[in-house]
């Protein structure tokens, strides 16, 4: 068979420790016999990061934004321990927040589904995708712990120096006090990039605040979505035959435990980092959680949702056997394999792309997994097996299906 052709290169962010291991793995026993891979490589190894002062997570990113469609192993973000081990310049910010900002983007993180996995809530036969705002709100918040017999006030001074004050509190003792805020252009980039994100995918998207208690703050993130929808993209949602829906958070909650999934579930930025580890854990497992950055302006990085599985990584330096999943990272590849294929018009590889998603499913189905989902797969016939021979198994499916 001839490799399938491409036009134009992925850019290809490769990481840290297992990750690294199973991002080389990935591309040589299920990608390059099948495709003529193109890409621009980044090594955001923090070995490199580290040498080139983190220019190279700033031009992974660039680069991003000109060719439209990037692929990104896990890396780590340093901490202390880090430092010793990795013995850096500075303790260098997380590569994800990097690009985050860079590409203006939201993270949406949808979970991958197989028989014999049964999420906790089993009425969840399809995968909800959680859409997080990245900006602003308690992440960006200025606080401060205050004595007894003083009086708290919001203060908002213009260009002229006009001043506008509403008082938070007289406080009689001692408390708490913190101040937090958020953009309209944020806001709106984040309603962009999930209502081009539920066209994409054909789903409904959901969205929900806290209105009315936060009649000025919340309420404002409602009604940017809701002129943005009206304006921009009411007409496109009913030819595509999808919903935006508004409700109250703890409505949504309600909704979402009863329902069947297969929506987008936006979330402003609290809500959409504590109930994306609600859902992922509820549906079984981190590493079969996968992750894109959308930009408002329509570029694509996927990556898998866990980090660089440390634990296995030293097992392997060691010389012992891993098994590592690395669905969430196959699927990483085949979803921006799947965009560079749509974008350029390319039907062989997006034809790839999905045979590929789906003997990495019917791999699972069979009962050959790694040991992560061996121990909770309810299949009554499943083999556990290493990090290596999971991706060879994968290939005897696709070498079939291609
Ligand atoms: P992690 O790498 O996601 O791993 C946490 C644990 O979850 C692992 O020890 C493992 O459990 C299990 N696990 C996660 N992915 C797995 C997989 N693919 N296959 C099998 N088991 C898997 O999180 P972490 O240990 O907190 O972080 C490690 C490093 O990753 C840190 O340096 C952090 O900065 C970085 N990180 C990067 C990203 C990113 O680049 N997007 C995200 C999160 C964390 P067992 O050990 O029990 O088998
Ligand atoms: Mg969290």
């Amino acid at each position: 068979m001839a490799k399938i052709q491409m036009t134009t290169p992925l850019v290809e962010m490769d990481g840290d420790e297992m990750t690294r291991v199973i991002w080389k793995m990935i591309k040589d026993i299920l990608i390059t016999p099948y495709v003529d891979l193109k890409t621009e490589y980044y090594d955001l190894g923090l070995e490199y990061r580290n040498e080139t002062n983190d220019q190279v997570t700033i031009d992974s990113a660039e680069a991003t934004k000109k060719y439209g469609v990037a692929v990104k192993c896990a890396t780590i973000t340093p901490n202390a321990a880090r430092m010793t081990e990795y013995d850096l310049k500075e303790m260098w910010k997380s590569p994800n927040g990097t690009i985050r900002a860079i590409l203006d983007g939201t993270v949406f993180r949808t979970p991958i589904l197989v028989n014999g996995i049964v999420p906790y809530i089993p009425s969840w036969t399809k995968p909800i995708t959680i859409a997080r705002h990245a900006y602003g709100d308690i992440y960006k918040n200025v606080e401060m712990q205050v004595p007894a017999g003083g009086k708290a006030e919001l203060v908002y001074t213009d260009k002229d120096g006009n001043e506008t004050r509403e008082t938070i509190h007289e406080f009689k003792n001692s408390g708490i006090i913190q101040g937090v805020h958020n953009r309209d252009e944020s806001i709106g980039s984040f309603a962009r990039a999930c209502f081009n994100y539920a066209l994409d995918l054909k789903q409904d998207i959901w969205f929900a605040t806290k209105d009315t208690i936060s009649k000025k703050y919340d309420h404002r993130f409602k009604d940017i979505f809701n002129d943005i929808y009206e304006t921009e993209y009411k007409e496109k949602f009913e030819a595509a035959g999808i919903e935006y829906f508004y409700t109250l958070i703890d409505d949504a909650v309600a909704r979402v435990i009863r329902s069947n999934g297969g929506y987008i579930w936006a979330c402003k930025n609290y809500d959409g980092d504590v109930m994306s580890d609600m859902v992922a854990t509820a549906y079984g497992s981190l590493a079969m959680m996968t992750s894109v950055l959308v930009s408002p302006d329509g570029v694509y990085e996927y990556e898998a949702a866990h980090g660089t599985v440390q634990r296995h990584y030293y097992k392997y330096l060691k010389g012992e056997e891993t098994s590592t999943n690395s669905v969430a990272t196959i699927f990483a590849w085949s979803g921006a394999l799947r965009k560079r294929g749509e974008l350029d018009k390319l039907p062989e590889l997006v034809k790839y792309a999905d045979a590929l998603e789906k003997a990495t499913i019917k791999t699972i189905e069979d009962g050959v997994m790694t040991g992560d989902l061996y121990s909770m797969s309810k299949l009554e016939n499943k083999t556990k097996v290493n990090s290596e021979d999971f991706l060879k198994a994968i290939d005897e499916r696709l070498k079939v299906m291609l």
